[in-house]
């Protein structure tokens, strides 16, 4: 009314202004120290700071994405030193709105037959809208929406069309710009690993555990069979007791027999003489 929100909202700008120049004064040189220029970039900033750039630059948030880089094994990998992530199975190249990526397949020198990696990979930055659907739908992990911004240059032909070494970022890079979003990726996986080594692993671990199991297995039988053998072989020499047993018996039983016999017809012949 009658001016007055006016002259508020000018009151708010001259705030604004004065305390630009007490900041300015607080602050002196040490705006390039420390956390200052956070400070002054953040909530708790009074009047108004202008970012210097290119000297300053103003720190991205974790999710912010501009254009694709792909993911290969750090250079001092100890089994796969910069290893492609990307296995070429075109699915990001298929999704891309604007069609800016050309991927093409490496074959087996040998046999000729499609491996699964990137013989080569480009992408027109130009032409990539930046919409992060290329990472979103990659199975594999193996492409990421990058955090550099500063991609001009005065050519207007080839050097906005990324090639595959131009686009190779190790693993670890991705790790330390989206901390994060890479732990819940690895987590998802079951492992920091390349999907296909984690697969492998698991796979390597389990046979390993049914070869110790089939091991096992055998040494417990093995450890059980002499006291079979030992008990199949007791088992005749116990049969071949008892009838080592009786033979003697009945021999003794048939002599005996004999010798009566043999005592009944010396008796008898006896008697014959004594009535003869
Ligand atoms: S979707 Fe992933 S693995 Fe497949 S070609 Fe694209 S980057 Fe490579
Ligand atoms: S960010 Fe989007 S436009 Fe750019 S390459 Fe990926 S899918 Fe294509």
């Amino acid at each position: 009314m009658y001016g007055l929100g006016i002259l508020k909202g000018l009151g708010v700008t001259f705030k604004h202004f004065v305390a630009t120049y007490t900041a300015d004064v607080r602050y002196g040189l040490k705006r390039y120290t420390g956390d200052k220029f956070e400070t002054r970039q953040g909530v708790d900033a009074t009047g108004i700071y202008t970012v210097q750039y290119p000297e300053e630059k103003l720190a991205v948030p974790e999710r912010f994405r501009f254009v694709p880089f792909l993911v290969v094994e750090d250079y001092d990998h100890p089994d796969r030193p910069g290893h492609d992530w990307c296995t070429a199975c075109g699915i990001c190249a298929k999704v891309c709105p604007p069609q800016c990526i050309w991927i093409v397949r490496a074959e087996d020198p040998v046999t000729k037959r499609p491996i699964a990696q990137p013989e080569a990979f480009f992408i027109d930055i130009d032409i990539c809208m930046n919409c992060g659907y290329c990472a979103e739908f990659c199975p594999f992990d193996a492409i990421k929406m990058d955090h550099d911004y500063e991609l001009a240059s005065f050519d207007r032909t080839w050097t906005h069309i990324h090639d595959k070494e131009r686009l190779s970022k190790q693993f670890s890079y991705w790790k330390t710009i989206a901390p994060t979003t890479a732990a819940e990726e690895a987590e998802a996986r079951g492992g920091w690993e390349h999907i296909d080594v984690i697969k492998e692993k698991k796979k390597k671990a389990a046979a390993e555990a049914q070869a110790a199991e089939t091991a096992a297995a055998a040494a417990e039988a093995a450890a059980s069979a002499p006291a079979a053998q030992q008990d199949e072989a007791a088992a005749p020499a116990a049969e071949a007791a008892p009838a080592a047993a009786g033979t003697t018996d009945a021999d003794a039983a048939r002599e005996e027999r004999r010798r009566k016999r043999e005592a009944a017809l010396a008796r008898k012949h006896a008697k014959d003489q004594d009535e003869g």
